[in-house]
Order: C-alpha cells, then sequence, then structure tokens
C-alpha cells in the first residue's frame, strides 16, 4: 500500500447540555443530571467520529447524509449512524485504520467509561479496541465547556483503501 492512499480526517461536534435527556457518549449512557440537546441522541463522541470519516473518504459530512429534517433520525442511536458510515465508506472503497478522539467537558468524570466507548466504536468501525482511542479533557472553567453549558468531541481517523477483490 503507498502512502498516498491512506487517507485522513478530522472532525468536530458540539451540543448544549438540556434537561430530561439521557447523557450518552461513545454509544455508553453515563450517569448525569443532564443530558445533551440534538435531533439524535446527541452522542457529541460519535458525530465528530463519524465525521471525521466521511471527511476522509470525501463524502460531506453527517447533516448531509443523515439531516435533522429527516424524521428517522429523530432519537436515532449514534453508534446505528456510525455503523452507516462505515458502511457508507465501505461503498467507497475504504476501512477505518485507526480512530482517535477527545471529549471536552468539565463533567462528568468520563475515564471510567473509556474501555466501554472504546469497544462500542470498535464494533461499529470494525477495529480491534487496541486502535480506537478515547480521551477527554476539561477546559480549566474556560469558554462553554468550562461553564457547563455543553460537551464538545473532536477526532481524527485514518482510512485505508480495500483491496478490489478478484472477480472471474
Ligand atoms: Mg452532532
Amino acid at each position: 500500500m503507498s502512502p498516498e492512499s491512506v487517507r485522513i480526517g478530522t472532525g468536530i461536534d458540539v451540543h448544549p447540555f438540556c434537561e430530561g435527556r439521557d447523557l450518552v457518549l461513545g454509544g455508553e449512557k453515563i450517569p448525569y443530571p443532564r443530558g445533551l440537546a440534538g435531533h439524535s441522541d446527541a452522542d457529541v463522541l460519535l458525530h465528530a467520529i463519524s465525521d471525521a470519516l466521511l471527511g476522509a473518504a470525501g463524502l460531506g459530512d453527517i447533516g448531509l447524509h443523515f439531516p435533522d429534517s429527516d424524521p428517522s433520525n429523530k432519537d436515532r442511536s449514534s453508534l446505528d449512524i456510525l455503523e452507516s458510515v462505515t458502511a457508507l465508506i465501505a461503498e467507497a472503497g475504504f476501512r477505518a485504520s485507526h480512530v482517535d478522539s477527545c471529549i471536552i467537558a468539565e463533567k462528568p468524570k468520563l475515564s471510567p467509561h473509556y474501555p466501554a466507548m472504546q469497544r462500542n466504536i470498535a464494533r461499529c468501525v470494525g477495529l480491534d479496541p487496541g486502535r480506537v482511542g478515547v480521551k477527554a479533557t476539561t477546559a480549566e472553567g474556560l469558554g462553554f465547556t468550562g461553564r457547563e453549558e455543553g460537551i464538545a468531541a473532536q477526532a481524527v481517523c485514518l482510512i485505508v483503501p480495500v483491496p478490489a477483490r478478484s472477480g472471474t
């Protein structure tokens, strides 16, 4: 595989806190008094990863493929979205090779949930959990995440071409 055939993509997402919803991050329901507002389950981490994969494949973003205007995306699990994104990049001739990500949140403490999030993401994108990075940081009280108004996430994904099967 030539180095030129490896592609990279980045993704960033932000969702505001709201009352009356579960907090879902990396496909895990995190015990916390507030959730995130959004059309789907508002899993900001999986949205950032989805955008990074789509970007690497040159396929636009999740707003293009899973628009808010489509009622079927209402409260949709973002694990389902990430699986669909994996299928889209496979149709384009790629598979994920590595994922790294970071959640920016003042609260709650997320490190106990990293392994489960890594497993969820790995399953959706077809990778070993050892090739999926999940981390979190606070913003030291600064900005909208520091004021606990919402959560942000960013991701970077490496994708590689899937060798074409030799047909007969
Ligand atoms: Mg989003």
